[in-house]
């Protein structure tokens, strides 16, 4: 059977009642709609994704369900400072997120190590240099309705990407992370 390659090639009697779709398509919303963060918070941005998961702000309609296991988290929303100390133990958490697996980097902070990116030993000048990051939020903190915004950025990301495209990025991750041991 040859399949026709779009919706506007079925005959017309067809074309009222079949809906067409790619694999990759079904795929994409699939898990745009299912994303799944993990709850990591370091510092004072925490606070405001921890006002995003109650009932004023409800993101839960997103299909968004806060998970205590990397194991069962696709999406990483780095909120507060990260220290080298804590560097490690953040690269070892994405790398136990399964793939495809996403991030985004919440804060001043995290971004370039905010207030601490001039004078201090301890503090990770940028995220990006561990972890891919998909998203950047800046903000001291990103209110709530910033944190949204940025989930909605990134289901926008996920709807257009191919998800082949994920690959070469955990490729270029592993360089990182060898990079960092
Ligand atoms: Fe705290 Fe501001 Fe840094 Fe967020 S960006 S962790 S609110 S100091």
């Amino acid at each position: 059977i040859l399949y026709p390659a779009s919706q506007s090639e079925l005959p017309q009697e067809l074309a009222e009642n079949v809906i067409l779709s790619s694999v990759s398509d079904l795929y994409d919303w699939a898990r745009l709609s299912s994303l799944w963060p993990l709850l990591y918070g370091t510092a004072c941005c925490f606070i405001e994704v921890a006002a995003m998961i109650g009932s004023r702000f409800d993101f839960d309609r997103f299909g968004l369900v806060p998970r205590s296991s990397p194991r069962q988290a696709d999406l990483l929303i780095t909120a507060g400072t990260v220290t080298m100390k804590m560097a490690p133990a953040l690269v070892r958490l994405y790398e136990q997120m399964p793939e495809p697996k996403y991030v985004i980097a919440m804060g001043a902070c995290t971004i370039t190590g905010g207030m601490f990116s001039t004078d201090s030993y301890s503090a990770v000048r940028g995220v990006d240099k561990l972890i891919p990051v998909d998203v950047y939020l800046p903000g001291c903190p990103p209110r709530p309705e910033a944190v949204m915004d940025a989930i909605v950025k990134l289901r926008k990301k996920i709807s257009n990407e191919d998800i082949r495209e994920r690959g070469q990025i955990a490729q270029k991750h592993r360089y990182y992370s060898t990079a960092h041991q």
